[in-house]
């Protein structure tokens, strides 16, 4: 309870100075001109970079709804959550991966310093790679990893522990253990989104499980499958694997049937 508190007041605090920050921006760019969220088309960049590709997601509800782009860098993904004017980067792909990460901000008309949120789902360093240079890059981004995941990076910033029911920027963490002891999956409830990270991977348009090659807890990593098809969203994005785009959770539901 302790931690919850603690957690929420960083991100009031953080919420409190990006507001500051959002005004002056749209002060010097006129009204108007901020990203609104946004269901572009598909974009990619020069053929010799990684593309990206934007997913969609509108909500009804009165909070901006979040536009969620894929970062594909070849055998993982880093995603961008975009809502007005704000984003969090999810996971960094390996070292060398941030350029990658910019040319897709790009598209969605953002910058490093629209980036207020870096959330890591886990320690391995196909996704915490390119930590150091974003958080570089974005100046004003709080970075996150799940509490057990904490002492296996190394940051050039001090990061913020979170554990499962913590939220940032709209997005429920999900304590999803196994692959490693602190992996968190993030849920975005308005929207129907998971983002599962190594707890599920994506193929064939469909799910399958965790590798027990690359679980730190096998055993662990199995029931958290269970955990994730207790939420109720249609998209799944994975860190390894086409994103699904319809009837995640029952899929989910599916695959921790078969797998138990
Ligand atoms: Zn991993």
């Amino acid at each position: 309870m302790t931690e919850f508190i603690r957690i929420n007041r960083r991100l009031f605090l953080a919420r409190l100075g990006k507001g500051t920050m959002a005004l002056a921006v749209l002060g010097a760019c006129g009204e108007g001109s901020g990203v609104t969220s946004t269901t572009t088309a598909a974009s990619s960049t020069t053929s010799a970079s990684p593309t990206t590709t934007t997913g969609s997601t509108s909500t009804t509800g009165a909070a901006a709804a979040a536009s969620y782009l894929r970062v594909n860098l070849g055998f993982v993904s880093a995603y961008i959550v975009a809502r007005g004017i704000e984003a969090a980067v999810v996971d960094t792909g390996v070292s060398g991966s941030e350029a990658a990460i910019e040319a897709a901000l790009g598209t969605a008309e953002l910058s490093w310093a629209e980036v207020a949120h870096l959330i890591l789902t886990h320690h391995h360093p196909d996704h915490v790679g390119s930590m150091a240079a974003v958080l570089n890059a974005a100046t004003a981004a709080t970075g996150y990893i799940g509490e057990a995941d904490l002492d296996n990076v190394t940051s050039p910033r001090e990061l913020v522990a979170v554990s499962d029911g913590d939220e940032i920027f709209g997005l429920q963490v999900i304590h999803s253990p196994g692959h490693t002891a602190g992996h968190i999956s993030l849920f975005d409830p308005a929207a129907g989104v998971l983002i599962a990270g190594d707890a599920i991977n994506g193929s064939d348009g469909g799910v399958i499980g965790p590798n027990s090659q690359f679980s730190e807890d096998h055993t662990q990593a199995l029931a958290a499958v269970g955990k994730l098809a207790g939420y109720g969203y249609e998209t799944i994005y994975f860190g390894h694997g086409e994103p699904v785009m319809s009837n995640g959770a029952a899929l989910v539901t599916q695959l921790a049937r078969d797998t138990y």
